[in-house]
């Protein structure tokens, strides 16, 4: 099984400063958003969906205000017909030294664990964030950026304008 690995915010839905979050009631679908994960599957792929939500425990939103984001996102996707394979989201502060936190493995490594017929040499993670890019390189897989702004040196690592230009490259 192939997987694309999706971060949240900035990647499918907008993403906000930490404290403007406490009063986000309805995710905001990043213009293309919903198009690329439908040539991502139309191409073969899983998705899985990969987010640090440190706002969680850093007292910015409740776990309900997170689940009830990620619920209408999931709602609203499957009216398009986009199936969400799965979501992991570390809920753990900055500072609490997890091993489930962006650029750290553990939540591909929960991934794994499910799913053990995923194929890592044919997946790939895609996100906005330097953390999400050095996902990818710590795991060994591709990793596409999304208007980062921080070149990086690796092989497999590839940089694009908007999450719309991700189905020419795969
Ligand atoms: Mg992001
Ligand atoms: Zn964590």
């Amino acid at each position: 099984m192939k997987v694309a690995f999706f971060d949240r915010d900035g990647t499918i839905i907008e993403d906000y400063p930490d404290h403007k979050w406490s009063s986000v009631e309805n995710p905001v679908f990043i213009e293309g958003a919903v198009n690329t994960l439908k040539e991502v599957i139309r191409k073969g792929y899983k998705i899985i969906i990969i987010t640090n939500q440190y706002i969680i425990n850093e007292e910015y939103i409740t776990m309900d205000q997170y689940h009830h984001i990620t619920n209408q996102m999931i709602n609203s996707l499957k009216r398009e017909n986009i199936e969400i394979l799965d979501i992991y989201f570390c809920p753990h502060g900055k500072s609490e030294g997890c091993n489930c936190i962006k650029p750290n493995i553990g939540m591909i490594e929960q991934a794994m664990r499910k799913y053990p017929e995923i194929n890592l040499e044919e997946s790939f993670m895609i996100g906005d964030s330097v953390d999400d890019i050095k996902l990818a390189i710590n795991m060994g897989i591709k990793g596409f950026g999304i208007d980062i702004g921080v070149e990086f040196q690796e092989d497999n690592i590839y940089q694009l304008k908007t999450v719309k230009d991700l189905p020419t490259y795969i």
